[in-house]
């Protein structure tokens, strides 16, 4: 089933008169027309707008490129389109050129904990690699701003190829995210090359995609390219929703290849100024996901990047909308709200807080109804002393299945094995002095 609905007809006839639906719904056809300039979207949604904000909008351009697919586009309701969720999302506004006192160019640090180009390896088990530099639709509050269009499409094969060297060398690597700009921007071909060569790091258990191909271009899930996905088992794909109106006929068909290919599908949205900052909204578009099949997987604060200072909400705002998630609805709808750290400590979760007191037997708990109540502890559990020694221990472990023990941060401090008492600073002032002495 592919749909093409009136107002998308609409706006095909402008780009030429013999568009059928066959064009339409052809992914390729949709990135050759990605509209890219201010005047073609004004003829496109029938919209203008006057000489000084046109100014305006040329310099953010300037900045930061536009690009918006047909399709998503022919989402935008032109009646009220300076409100519209999707328009906000695709369009600038000349708020992005306002610098904020804390933003910065690369707020993760992707770039400094990048070994090689193209990879960046934060945690210890998995690594973020980028396949391509564009994507079809840039998505106006993108963390990766800076970086994104502004590259060759097709990213230099000698590059992911030595970004596939780095993970073949390093064999804690069990899980790769590939990402970008827009991982399924790359031909089938290109990616099947990718998924084969990484297929044979015996290591690597799990591949990733992160792309927002679904919600932007869901054309581009097509039967030839979940049948190549089908080939590298596990794959798995999160995908980046961020309104329940962005979940449409054709995006859900595009979920329903990728589920019945047994794709296990997540979401990671942002929590956007005036676009999704509100418990009812974000309550509607976690059951529209999980209708579909999409488990809500993260719900991002946004980041410090150059650009977004007008998208940015208070963390309260997040807080509140976990509130309101949290035991009010199937716990699998309710994402994770994170904040990235910035300077590259990773992603950080936030909740409100469940846990009211606890006494030397008990903790008191609320819930969401506001419910106060108690659990009473276990009288003779036995904590079991761990000396890592697995053979040993009656848990039956086997070594094998471990790989070796590496405790790290406050699970180091936690851990029986580890003499370390306490985690200290950097060139902390009282230690210096102890030194000086
Ligand atoms: C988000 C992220 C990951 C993946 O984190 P998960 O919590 O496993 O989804 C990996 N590397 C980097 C640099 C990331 O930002
Ligand atoms: S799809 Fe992702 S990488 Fe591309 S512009 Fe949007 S947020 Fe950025």
């Amino acid at each position: 089933m592919v749909y093409y609905n009136e107002r998308q007809q609409k706006i095909a006839k402008k780009f030429s008169p013999d568009v059928i639906k066959s064009n339409w719904t052809d992914w390729k056809w949709q990135i050759k027309h990605t509209i890219k300039d201010i005047a073609t979207l004004e003829t496109l949604l029938n919209i203008s707008f006057d000489e000084v904000e046109r100014k305006k909008l040329e310099k953010t351009l300037a900045k930061f490129p536009l690009s918006i697919t047909p399709y998503y586009l022919s989402l935008i309701n032109p009646e009220n389109f300076r409100k519209d969720p999707v328009f906000k999302q695709a369009f600038p506004s000349p708020a992005e050129l306002q610098v904020g006192t804390w933003e910065m160019e690369d707020p993760l640090s992707e770039d400094k904990d990048s070994p090689v180009p193209g990879i960046t390896h934060r945690y210890p088990d998995r690594v973020l690699f980028y396949i391509s530099h564009v994507c079809s639709m840039y998505c106006r509050h993108c963390t990766r701003k800076r970086k994104v269009g502004d590259k060759d499409s097709i990213p230099n094969k000698k590059e992911i190829i030595r970004g596939i060297k780095y993970i073949q060398s390093h064999p804690e690597i069990r899980d790769v995210l590939l990402s970008g700009g827009d991982p399924l921007m790359l031909s089938d071909d290109y990616l099947d090359w990718i998924l084969t060569e990484l297929r044979k790091i015996p290591h690597v258990q799990v591949i990733r995609f992160g792309s927002r191909m679904p919600v932007v271009l869901p054309y581009r899930i097509t039967d030839e390219l979940v049948a190549i996905f089908k080939k590298h088992h596990p794959i798995w794909l999160n995908t980046h929703f961020n309104h329940p109106r962005e979940i449409t006929p054709s995006s859900r068909e595009a979920l329903r290849k990728l589920a019945d290919a047994g794709i296990p599908l997540g979401n990671q949205s942002v929590l956007l100024s005036g676009i999704n900052d509100c418990p009812q909204i974000m309550k509607r578009l976690v059951h529209k996901l999980v209708e579909n099949r999409v488990r809500p997987y993260y719900l991002y604060q946004c980041d410090l990047s150059e650009g977004l200072n007008h998208f940015r909400t208070s963390i309260g705002k997040g807080i509140e909308i976990m509130e309101n998630l949290i035991g009010h609805t199937s716990g699998f709808a309710v994402p994770t709200y994170v904040i990235d750290a910035p300077g590259g400590g990773g992603k950080i979760p936030v909740m409100p807080n469940y846990l009211v007191s606890w006494s030397s037997n008990k903790v008191i708990l609320r819930n969401y109804e506001g419910v106060i109540t108690t659990y009473e502890e276990p009288e003779n559990y036995k904590s079991i002393r761990c000396n890592n020694n697995c053979e040993q221990c009656d848990l039956q472990l086997k070594p094998y299945e471990t790989g070796e023990c590496e405790y790290i941060g406050i699970a180091r401090l936690m851990a029986d094995s580890e003499k370390i008492i306490s985690l200290t600073p950097e060139n902390n002032e009282r230690l210096g002095r102890r030194l000086a002495e």
